[in-house]
């Protein structure tokens, strides 16, 4: 049953039942925000910024790296009935101004750090107040949106029409789209989760990943904070801060993405910490090989404790979670088995899938690759200002069209092969970047790698092309790695071409970006 409630009232629920327990901690400081405070603080920020003139339906931008000063604002904002729309840290003053000019925000909530490119972004845009979280002078600070003397708001909100957030998708494929997700979609989805998870209140979550990707605020904050557990925030990943911190607040759970595992593999540093208190890394938002996943827990279960590595799948139209691993002890009745490390688990509960054969447009045969359909709650309204790409995404039935590969086996596990538009079209084959990659990463002289497709002038095909970042110390040379990716993958899969590079280019939420790439190749 998903309650028929706001996000603040369905997500801050379990934390008043234990006001007293920490509900935010400062990764770096140690500063703790119990989950007393969060409830009374969220009032606050609602008060004052319905005191500032915003209603109903009016969009807050905020641009902030991690900080445990986010999930208040969030939350606050939300319990005034307005729509938050995150903006990714790494942004160009003119794509937070797209942003800013697309979403209609009002306000844009940052930290003096970002002022700059905030104040450049504002002036292209209807924004009419930048508030400044850490202070700045002549703009308002956190203190102004905790202010006592604003009186505290009631705002009727019907969870199934109401916006609470309007994310922007990566735009790893196109231009990033405003993706309207409703009080309902985020309280339907972490509901579809929470089952999932085995450890309760206890529960402590590392947020490293950015809360402006849905995954970060679903997973990451709602979640944990739904649990009545603790989250602690990280303003980025750096390996030694991240290792750290497991360490010193003993947490239990990490939600993480590819890049993270890549070094939790391979780092030496890895080996100075204790974290034998971590119960489950889970990893989304971009595909992740087996064999690291492996790596990964082998590793970590040598140093002590006894860690699960495992992978979920989702995309901010999801609210973002479709498909994810259940805890050893919450998988579906019947299902006794081992999870495969490179799927991406079952579909979570109240979420029905399909796989079309795109050739057909009918349901694949049984074991047979199709494009993956979802429906359930947590599907989006729909895209903003965008009633085309709305329509092609999600059909009359409600279906949405990922765009993603995918195959399920006979337990109802399934794998994700890679995106429609990725796969590399050679001679009626479908090659998917993914599992090249996994291939490249698994030699123990390549650190990192990409592929992407570069069409070939004399046959019209596209050919593989792999860019790929040396181990310390390695002279590895392209025929060498072209000669291992011969012995590993059939003659149509075989990497035509090599590039070292110094560093795979990715997104803050861990994904490779590929239009980099193409352009530079
Ligand atoms: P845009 O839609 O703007 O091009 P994007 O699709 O990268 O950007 P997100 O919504 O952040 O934006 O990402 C969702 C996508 O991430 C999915 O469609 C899928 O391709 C990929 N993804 C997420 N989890 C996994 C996973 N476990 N394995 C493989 N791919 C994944
Ligand atoms: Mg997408």
């Amino acid at each position: 049953e998903i309650p028929n409630k706001s996000v603040p009232e369905a997500v801050l629920a379990a934390g008043r039942e234990r006001p007293d327990a920490p509900a935010l901690i400062d990764g770096l400081k140690g500063d703790v925000i119990t989950h007393g405070q969060l409830a009374q603080y969220v009032d606050r920020v609602a008060a004052n910024l319905h005191a500032r003139g915003l209603r109903k339906g009016d969009v807050v931008a905020v641009f902030c790296p991690n900080t445990q000063w986010f999930p208040v604002v969030f939350h606050g904002i939300a319990a005034a009935g307005c729509v938050m729309s995150p903006i990714n840290s790494l942004y160009t003053p003119d794509e937070i101004a797209f942003q800013l000019k697309d979403s209609g925000a009002k306000i844009l909530i940052t930290i003096s750090m970002f002022l700059d490119r905030a104040t450049a972004a504002a002036e292209k845009s209807p924004v009419d107040e930048i508030v400044v979280l850490d202070g700045a002078e002549g703009h308002a600070n956190l203190f102004d949106l905790l202010g006592a003397d604003a009186p505290s708001v009631q705002v009727d909100i019907d969870p199934a029409e109401d916006l609470v957030t309007l994310p922007y998708s990566s735009g790893t494929t196109g231009l990033p789209k405003g993706v309207m997700l409703t009080h309902r979609n985020l309280v339907a989805n972490v509901t579809q989760c929470l089952p999932l998870l085995k450890t309760g209140a206890d529960e402590r979550i590392i947020a490293v990943l950015p809360f402006f990707h849905i995954y970060g605020l679903t997973v990451l904050m709602n979640q944990g904070l739904a649990l009545g557990g603790t989250v602690v925030t990280l303003p980025r990943f750096e390996l030694e801060d991240f290792l750290r911190t497991i360490q010193d607040h003993k947490i239990t759970r990490a939600f993480v993405a590819p890049p993270i595992l890549l070094a939790l593999a391979k780092h030496p540093l890895v080996d100075q910490y204790d974290l034998s208190s971590l119960q489950s890394i889970l990893s989304g938002a971009a595909p992740l090989d087996e064999q690291l996943a492996l790596a990964v827990e082998q590793r970590l279960r040598a140093k002590g404790g006894s860690v699960t590595v495992a992978q979920g799948y989702g995309m901010t139209e999801l609210s973002p979670v479709s498909h994810t691993t259940p805890d050893p002890d919450a998988m579906p009745p019947g299902f006794s088995g081992e999870v495969p490390k490179g799927s991406v688990g079952f579909a979570i509960p109240n979420t029905e899938c399909r796989l079309i054969d795109p050739s057909t447009g009918e349901d694949a045969a049984p074991g047979e690759r199709g494009e993956l359909w979802v429906r359930g709650p947590q599907v989006m309204k729909g895209y903003l200002n965008n009633e085309e790409a709305t329509r092609s995404t999600v059909d009359a039935e409600g279906w949405l069209h990922t765009g993603d590969v995918a195959i399920v086996d006979d337990n109802g596990i399934y794998t994700v092969v890679d995106r429609v538009k990725e796969l590399i079209k050679y001679k009626g084959y479908q090659v998917a970047p993914a599992e090249l990659e996994a291939v490249l990463i698994n030699h123990p002289e390549i650190a990192d790698a990409a592929v992407i497709g570069v069409p070939d002038k004399e046959s019209g095909e596209e050919l593989p092309k792999a860019f790929v970042v040396r181990a310390q110390g390695s002279e590895l040379t392209e025929d060498a790695v072209m000669a291992y990716m011969g012995e590993k993958v059939a003659p149509h899969k075989k990497i035509r071409f090599v590039e070292f590079i110094d560093q795979v280019p990715k997104s803050s939420a861990g994904k490779i970006l590929r239009k980099e790439l193409k352009a530079r190749a």
